[in-house]
């Protein structure tokens, strides 16, 4: 009232023309700041348009360059052995070596998608022919210069301590060293990371699970991508923590890398925080508790029963099948599901008769075994296993009679009259030279 009373005495005044002076000056003022506030908003479009157009541009790239590496690595990939120098190894902790790899003849590597494997073929003195294993390349696939395997130590099953511990991984730990020339077969693999791809991961690992994991997370740092990736990597404790400063590194140079380690059973020294986040197993409740949903794609590695609880987990989570890709380290205890035989097919199927020649056994088939490999390995019949896909051929068995069927084509037709036992099953009664 006394504001108007003020007006009204100003206009009395004769001070009309201030008071209309500053009501223009308010409404220019006005007018200012909306004009500043769209051009703000603008900018702002604008910046985030630039950021879209430069995102996919870079989409782009990555893409031209990865068509010009599989083009490149096309024309340096070998066929059979190579022959590698081991420059280096380096004991990553207990029972586990590092081991890195220059091809002798000193030409380029190609490069490799991240969490495939080499094939080796080793010559171990006492034993008759060269005993061939896999072991996933654990650096980046990036570096052109080396490859490198991380190696632990099998030892003898609980149960049977009198077994002699691994061969091949025995061999690698405590015979290779520096300077010694190994026998290698080029890169191969179905597990491993569409880099052409931007969807968040989930990368699980277990104990040496690790070594695949950790070539996916080194790719994703070196290529520049802003990928989310979730790593949860399950060991004992500081002692089993493989990689474990170049793990650290990662996380700490790449915000869109997760690092969750999960210690089951702590040593005294292992600090909360500074070695590991979670005391306990890696498990489906651990996924659930730190994931905001479960809308990711997941890859994992580890031992039989650790594959098989997660897998189960996330599938009860209503993880799609197609989401979730795992490597076994041996036999597969995770299946992926396959078209159920038809009852009068399981019938004839488990009418079959499977002999072993060498070993004298001639068992009835089972069709829960799923493949010829896993059959004679339960049955007690030694057969050779390496990558267990049908890709290196150190379980191919010569037929005696009978044929096969395959449950996956193999990566290259096996000779007349053999078969790769890990990929196939009997199509009738079956001989086998085993
Ligand atoms: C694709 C792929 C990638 C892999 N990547 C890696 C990796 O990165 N790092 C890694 O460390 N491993 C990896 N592996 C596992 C590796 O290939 C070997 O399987 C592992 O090193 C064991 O081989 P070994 O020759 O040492 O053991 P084997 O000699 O095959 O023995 C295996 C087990 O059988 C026991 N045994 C010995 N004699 C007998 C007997 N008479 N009867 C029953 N059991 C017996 C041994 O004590 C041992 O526990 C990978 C496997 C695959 C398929």
């Amino acid at each position: 009232m006394q504001s108007l009373i003020d007006t009204l005495h100003a206009l009395a005044g004769g001070e009309l023309s201030l008071v209309v002076g500053l009501l223009l000056a308010a409404a220019l003022l006005l007018q200012l700041l909306i004009a500043v506030f769209r051009s703000g908003l603008r900018l702002y479009a604008e910046r985030a348009q630039q950021r879209a157009t430069l995102e996919k541009l870079r989409l782009q790239v990555q893409e031209a360059k990865l068509r010009c590496q599989q083009a490149e690595s096309g024309k340096l990939q070998w066929n059979g052995c190579r022959k590698f120098s081991v420059v280096k190894k380096s004991l990553e902790c207990e029972d586990v070596c590092a081991f890195y790899l220059k091809p002798h003849d000193g030409k380029p590597l190609p490069p490799f998608k991240p969490g495939q494997y080499l094939t080796f073929q080793l010559d171990i003195p006492g034993r008759d022919k060269p005993l061939v294993r896999c072991y996933s390349l654990s650096d980046s696939p990036h570096r052109s210069d080396y490859y490198r395997v991380t190696i632990k130590k099998e030892k003898s099953p609980p149960d049977q301590p009198d077994l002699p511990p691994g061969t091949a991984s025995s061999f690698f730990t405590d015979v290779v060293k520096e300077g010694d020339i190994l026998n290698v077969k080029a890169p191969t693999g179905h597990f491993f990371l569409e880099m052409s791809k931007t969807n968040p991961l989930v990368l699980i690992a277990g104990g040496v699970g690790v070594t695949p994991l950790l070539c996916m997370a080194q790719a994703i740092a070196a290529s520049g991508s802003r990928r989310e990736a979730w790593f949860f990597f399950g060991v004992r404790n500081r002692q089993e923590h493989i990689h474990k400063a170049e793990l650290e590194k990662l996380a700490a140079e790449n915000e869109n890398l997760h690092l969750h380690i999960c210690y089951s059973r702590p040593g005294p020294d292992d600090v909360k925080g500074r070695d590991y986040q979670h005391e306990g197993r890696v498990g489906i409740e651990r996924l659930k508790e730190q994931l905001p949903s479960n809308n990711f794609e997941y890859y994992l590695c580890g031992n039989g029963a650790f594959m098989k609880s997660i897998t189960d987990g996330l599938a009860a989570w209503g993880v799609p099948e197609k989401d979730v890709h795992f490597e076994a380290f041996g036999p597969a205890t995770v299946k992926k599901k396959t078209a159920e035989p038809t009852a009068s097919e399981t019938v004839f199927l488990s009418k079959l008769q499977v002999t072993f020649a060498r070993s004298g056994k001639t068992l009835r088939w089972e069709p829960s075994a799923g493949n010829l490999l896993e059959f004679a390995q339960a049955q007690g019949v030694r057969i050779d296993s390496g990558c267990c896909a049908g890709s290196c051929g150190s379980c191919l068995v010569a037929i005696k009679s009978g044929s096969v069927d395959y449950l996956k084509p193999p990566d290259a037709e096996p000779e007349h009259g053999t078969c790769l036992t890990c990929i196939c099953r009997p199509r009738g009664d079956l001989v086998l030279d085993a």
